[in-house]
């Protein structure tokens, strides 16, 4: 089969692989017929994420029709169309009895990202990131083995469309987690760091839960500008604008707002050492959106971080955090607790995030893909690939 492969940093190409077989009997192999591309998958492509190997197959936001079946798999038969969380979950260990997904015991035989090593378990495996997360071979491919498959795939009727639900494999979840972690609710007021899919995806939960004021902070003026005209945010661009907190401050009577979202997360330039040194300076690109939400946060309220951290390299303003007695929610996405809802929001029209696709490319065409959806280029907001 063809997928698209990594090869190191800004390398990767779509080369012939051996088809996946099943290895437990708790397995399918699935048929892709439409897959993503991630902010996350960007963190791979710039060489940031460690123990990648050479030939390891990307992608973990994907869907397709079930092609075969392990033999203890007891919801699922071939011809099925599903979509497939990114997180792998055995959905019985400690942390799965209580609906931490991402944080499953029992599927990541990796080191995860976590640095004191004594303090948690590794964190769930997951589809195509990494030997830190297992070493799961991912979705931008014709076909892939889905482990865990009585707990993660969820069926779609046939009336939705592939483009309609396959952002409940990540992004829509993980907007709509860092919302409900925001505790918006009817009138809240919010700030969203990062225009990007994530961010419109939160921008959008963030609309659904009942928002009222959404400042949206981003340099990309085309997404900002597909953000208000969507979903009606306040948008500030921080090139032109180089204190949004201070403007966020202004506009609700200089109490900040109830919560903000971090949907940047961290954009390493150069080594991990040059990163810490930059943020402990409190300049440069680094952790400035973490430090932008501390600053534009009401007191008592809460900053929701769906965007990814790794390490050590961040130097933000935790006295001011107490002092405002602020709340931190952040994390992998358990994609599995809010799919099922989420895919009926879908299914009645309440949420249609496959408006924020703006290129439809092939798996051959996935190298290419990368590079526009990476440097931004045609206004790129979502790239779906299909097999
Ligand atoms: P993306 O790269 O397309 O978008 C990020 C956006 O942030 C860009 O538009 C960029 O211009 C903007 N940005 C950069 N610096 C900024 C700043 N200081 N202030 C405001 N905006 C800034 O990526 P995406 O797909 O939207 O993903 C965003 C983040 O979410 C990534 O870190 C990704 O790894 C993470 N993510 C986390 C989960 C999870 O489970 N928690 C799931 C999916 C993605
Ligand atoms: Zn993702
Ligand atoms: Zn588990």
């Amino acid at each position: 089969m063809k997928a698209l492969t990594y090869q190191g940093a800004k390398d990767v190409r779509v080369e012939t692989v051996p088809d996946p077989v099943l290895l437990a009997d708790d397995d399918i192999i699935l048929q892709v017929t439409a897959t993503a591309i991630c902010g996350s998958d960007l963190h791979i492509y710039r060489g940031k994420i460690p123990d990648m190997k050479d030939g390891d197959i990307l992608g973990h936001e994907f869907m397709g029709v079930v092609a075969e079946t392990g033999s203890a798999v007891t919801d699922l038969r071939k011809g099925d169309r599903v979509v497939i969380p990114f997180v792998i979950a055995c959905g019985q260990c400690f942390y799965c009895n209580k609906t931490l997904f991402a944080a499953c015991e029992t599927t990541n035989s990796g080191r995860g990202a976590i640095m004191n090593k004594k303090s948690a378990t590794p964190g769930a495996g997951l589809f195509g990131y990494s030997h830190l997360y297992g070493g799961y071979a991912g979705g931008q491919a014709d076909y892939v083995r889905v482990p865990k498959a009585n707990v993660g795939p969820l069926k779609i009727p046939d009336v939705l469309s592939d483009e309609q639900v396959l952002f409940l494999s990540d992004i829509l979840p993980t907007g709509y987690q860092a919302a409900v972690n925001a505790q918006l609710g009817p009138g809240s007021s919010v700030a969203i760091f990062g225009a990007g899919p994530v961010g419109l995806m939160a921008a959008l939960s963030a609309r659904f839960l009942g928002a009222e004021k959404i400042f949206m902070v981003d340099h990309n003026d085309y997404r900002l500008r597909f953000a208000s005209e969507t979903y009606g945010v306040i948008p500030i661009n921080f090139d032109q604008d180089d204190d949004p907190a201070d403007t966020i401050l202004k506009g609700t009577d200089f109490h900040g707002v109830d919560a903000t979202i971090d949907a940047v997360g961290f954009e390493a330039k150069g080594s991990a050492l040059e990163t810490a040194l930059t943020a402990m300076k409190m300049e440069g690109s680094s952790g400035k959106a973490l430090r932008q939400c501390i600053a534009a946060t009401r007191r008592g309220g809460v900053v929701s971080v769906p965007g990814v951290y790794a390490g050590f390299i961040h130097g933000f303003l935790f006295g001011d955090a107490f002092d405002k007695g602020l709340t931190f929610k952040m994390g992998q996405t358990h994609a599995q607790r809010y799919m099922p809802e989420l895919l009926e929001h879908i299914g009645n029209g309440k949420m249609r995030p496959e408006v924020i696709i703006t290129h439809r490319m092939k798996l051959a065409d996935a190298a290419r893909a990368y590079e526009i959806f990476e440097k931004k280029e045609e206004d790129c907001r979502k790239v779906v690939l299909t097999p």
